[in-house]
């Protein structure tokens, strides 16, 4: 995951609030005749290159670039107080 700006490409409302969205492995051992789980592991979160970004405003999700690519052509314009006299 990048540390950068994220803006939600569908409602175009949200900056902050997002899900990251992960794949896990979990190591199990089943019972072979009633299939029952006998045993199991913690799960294991997979790495992956591009991670999936969901926004909690609207429920969209996409690759975590184009979150970051709609932040970078929109980007927060900070308040700057500015002297008119
Ligand atoms: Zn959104």
């Amino acid at each position: 995951m990048e540390a950068k700006p994220y803006f939600c490409p569908n409602c175009r409302a949200n900056r902050i609030k997002f899900n990251l969205i992960t794949s896990t492995s979990l190591q199990m051992l089943k019972d072979a005749y009633n299939g029952q789980v006998v045993e199991q592991a913690d799960p294991m979160m997979i790495a992956e290159s591009e991670p999936m970004i969901q926004c909690r405003v609207c429920n969209y999700s996409g690759n975590e670039m184009r979150f970051i690519r709609q932040a970078e052509r929109e980007p927060r314009i900070e308040n700057t107080i500015k002297s008119t006299n």
